[in-house]
């Protein structure tokens, strides 16, 4: 048996990233950046007003001069034809060029305008002029070749617009993989079934459909195996078409734990079979090489909590190393205990718990009443899992512990 350290370590050797793909801006939400993204011109590109009003030289009006010539006026999308000199104006609007000569905008608001001898002038209701007010200049946001996004970044719907301003049409992303999940045992009936004698609802199948449609993958749900050879390796078999299975029961040590040898049968390597961790023990990891494009399979356990476990920690480590990012496998935040807690055995554990807020700046976690693996009437409280080291078995209220939040 494994350490959660070494599971981490096998499914970061044997992942590969996906090959890439391009993809149009606004298609690249939740998608991973497989390169820097560089601006391809100054932002602003041209010294421009931040207001609707008038250019003028902020020396004129330092002279005493409040009524200038209007010689031009310049809408956004023009380009100014005329330098100002000496008791000048430009009538101007918002994201408009500055004209040469000009160093401030004032106003509309604090500006009257008049004709005389066809000619229009504009006053100035303002006492003091600063230089650059109202302007503002060319690459203060950024700069031409300045990186904007880095390699490896997830881009998220309020990136877009920085991407589109920079010219990034088209985008290299990772691309995500493909899932096909498959829970198995002779005891499942649908959710939409009440079970009969003996028999339990498939919690699994829909919980890492959601789980991996969560991470935007595209999932395709195989059913439910039974224990039954020749079904299982049917459908086993048209999981291995996906880039990475999730199978669910069958991999502990009871006899009709069959996973693991229909996966040996049709030549899934495995990686490890059973890892020091609780809840989520007997889960098992290989990989089907194939023409360059490997499938990653997950033996996950059957206990629906133990499943979700193993998803969390290591299915979505995984799923980020296929999408270009590394397995990241410590996201997780310290938090102090809101009350004692007793755990057993001698394997780290996973345990629900929930934030509590209490008005401090300290962060609190509380541990649920949960029985084990089976019990998933604490998750649905749960914001999180608590982490309990290993061969601790006495945690007292005020200790800090590491939280992996949901
Ligand atoms: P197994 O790993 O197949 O021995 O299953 C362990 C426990 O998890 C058993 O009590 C199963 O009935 C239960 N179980 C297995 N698969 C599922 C599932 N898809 N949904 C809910 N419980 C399951
Ligand atoms: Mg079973």
């Amino acid at each position: 048996m494994i350490s959660i350290e070494q599971a981490f370590e096998f499914i970061d050797q044997t992942v590969h990233a996906l090959p890439t793909s391009i993809r149009p801006v606004v298609e690249c939400v939740g998608h991973v950046l497989v390169s820097a993204i560089q601006a391809d011109m100054d932002s602003p590109p041209h010294d421009k007003s931040v207001m609707d009003g008038f250019a003028v030289r902020s020396e004129d009006v330092t002279a005493g001069t409040k009524r200038l010539q209007v010689i031009e006026t310049i809408i956004a999308g023009d380009w100014p034809k005329l330098a100002l000199e000496t008791g000048q104006a430009a009538r101007i609007m918002t994201g408009a060029p500055i004209p040469a000569g000009a160093d401030a905008v004032v106003m509309v608001e604090l500006t009257e305008t008049e004709m005389i001898d066809n000619n229009e002038f504009v006053t100035l209701n303002v006492d003091s002029l600063a230089a650059e007010k109202n302007i503002l200049r060319t690459g203060v946001n950024f700069s031409k070749g300045q990186t904007v996004f880095a390699n490896g970044h997830i881009v998220r719907p309020t990136d877009v617009g920085l991407l589109a301003e920079v010219g990034a049409a088209r985008v290299a992303t990772a691309t995500k993989p493909t899932v096909s999940i498959l829970p198995t045992g002779n005891e499942l009936v649908s959710c939409d079934q009440f079970p009969g004698q003996g028999q339990i609802r498939n919690s699994n199948g829909p919980l890492l459909n959601a789980m991996a449609k969560g991470l935007g993958l595209s999932v395709t749900d195989l059913g439910v195996g039974r224990d039954d050879p020749d079904q299982l390796r049917e459908l086993i078999e048209r999981g291995l078409n996906s880039d990475l299975l999730l199978l669910s029961g069958g991999v502990s040590a009871g006899t009709m734990d069959l996973v693991p040898g229909i996966l040996n049968e049709l030549g899934v390597t495995q990686v490890f079979h059973k890892v020091k961790i609780k809840p989520g023990k007997p889960i098992w990891f290989g990989v089907l090489e194939r023409n360059e494009k490997p499938t990653y399979v997950f033996g996950l356990p059957g206990n629906p909590v133990s499943s979700m476990v193993g998803f969390q920690l290591f299915v979505r480590a995984a799923i980020r190393k296929m999408m270009g990012t590394g397995i990241d496998s410590n996201q997780s935040v310290v938090a102090e205990l809101t009350i004692d807690h007793q755990t057993r055995g001698d394997r780290p554990t996973y345990w629900p718990g929930k934030f509590v807020n209490d008005d401090t700046p300290v962060r609190k976690v509380q541990p649920l009443v949960w029985r084990g693996s089976s019990d998933l009437f604490a998750l649905g409280e749960a914001e999180g899992l608590i982490v309990f080291p290993a061969n601790v078995h006495e945690s007292a209220a005020g200790l800090p512990v590491r939280f992996h939040p949901f």
